[in-house]
């Protein structure tokens, strides 16, 4: 009793903390300058120190910057949200640290210790705490970037790196109820080849993606599906999300042979089927074998899970269910989102509470 009592306390200390500038009810996944953002930056091969919070606003930054010039960056996406408990949490914010690291590692930039990546976005939405949505409305989305900032002429990694986090308040991706989605299987362009960089959240790896997408919106349908390119038989993944579909009432989703971005929402899907009893196989899926299956969804941090209604390959369209979202996709997305806003046991301990005071 006493507990549940200073629950509810907490709810109404954080409600008032929120702003009353913002119309929770208008967001949309869409940039809004938040007050405070974070940065630190170090040379090649000095050691990452903190850094600390400053305005959001504009940098100034050398016309020859690495990141500018040869794209050397990366970026991370993730979501803190106020939960049931009037906590603010991040899902599995670890995952994101890491990934960033290998990335890194990939662009040959200084990986950002976990320890710093973390005091980072914990700082960030602690300095923005106003601006976390109210439960249900939204979440705020925090954006991790790392870059070469300083000069360099020939293709080369960058004297020195900045490391920055802005913060921004998001909608639900799904306004009046999930809806589930078109979607055309690309047959002319690639997001990833063999050996390159679609493993990494390489900034260089999405303005690529922008005209196939385009041209796929204007033709009536929501988002491109990728094919493997090196057999074009193989759906690797949806715009920038991962791929899962449903045969028989096994979950299959295509495995991560590094052209494929490893989504944590992808990771925790896996998770949390295997958890429920379901088999769930890392495997090449098909066009062919997704377009036979009896449910099928893509999946990020934007949209935690976005229901597909049909895809369309050339002359032919599969369409599944019969547009509404199917029972094992409902179920899993209502149990993410559960988790994430505390109204279901987080067993696998993914919740990251952010000090707040
Ligand atoms: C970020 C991203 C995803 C989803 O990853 P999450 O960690 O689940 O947000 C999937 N595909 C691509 C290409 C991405 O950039």
């Amino acid at each position: 009793m006493l507990e549940r009592h200073l629950c509810s306390h907490t709810n109404v200390g954080l409600g008032e903390m929120m702003n009353n500038k913002t119309d929770w009810d208008s967001l949309t996944f869409s940039l809004t300058p938040t007050d405070t953002m974070y940065l630190t930056e170090t040379k090649q091969d000095d050691a990452w120190m903190p850094g600390d919070l400053r305005p959001y606003g504009n940098m100034s930054i050398s016309p020859a910057a690495g990141v500018l010039n040869y794209g050397q960056g990366l970026f991370e996406g993730m979501k803190a949200y106020r939960t049931a408990n009037g906590r603010v949490v991040f899902f599995r914010p670890e995952e994101n640290a890491r990934r960033m690291q290998r990335g890194a590692d990939r662009l040959r930039m200084p990986p950002v210790p976990e320890s710093i990546f973390i005091d980072a976005v914990e700082q960030v939405v602690a300095a923005n705490l106003s601006w976390v949505p109210p439960m249900g409305k939204g979440a705020l989305y925090v954006r991790p970037l790392l870059m070469g900032s300083g000069p360099v002429l020939g293709v080369a990694p960058a004297p020195s790196y900045t490391f920055l986090v802005y913060v921004t308040p998001v909608g639900p991706y799904f306004k009046g109820g999930v809806s589930a989605i078109d979607l055309l299987i690309s047959e002319e362009y690639h997001r990833a080849a063999p050996g390159g960089s679609g493993g990494v959240k390489a900034i260089g790896n999405y303005a690529p993606g922008m005209m196939p997408s385009k041209k796929a919106k204007s033709a009536g349908f929501s988002e491109v599906i990728y094919l493997d390119a090196e057999t074009h038989t193989c759906i690797e993944e949806v715009g920038a999300a991962n791929f899962f579909c449903l045969k028989d009432g096994v979950l299959y989703t295509p495995e991560l042979t590094g052209t494929i971005l490893p989504g944590i929402t992808r990771d925790s899907i896996i998770k949390l089927a295997r958890h429920n009893g379901m088999e769930v196989v890392e495997t090449k899926v098909t066009a062919e074998f997704a377009m036979n299956a009896d449910e099928a969804f893509c999946c990020g941090t934007a949209a935690v899970i976005s229901p597909i209604g049909s895809i369309t390959k050339g002359e032919s369209k599969a369409v599944f269910g019969n547009g509404t979202p199917g029972s094992v996709t409902t179920s899993l997305y209502n149990q993410i989102t559960g988790i994430q806003n505390e109204t279901i046991d987080d067993i696998f301990g993914w919740l990251h509470e952010v000090p707040t005071n």
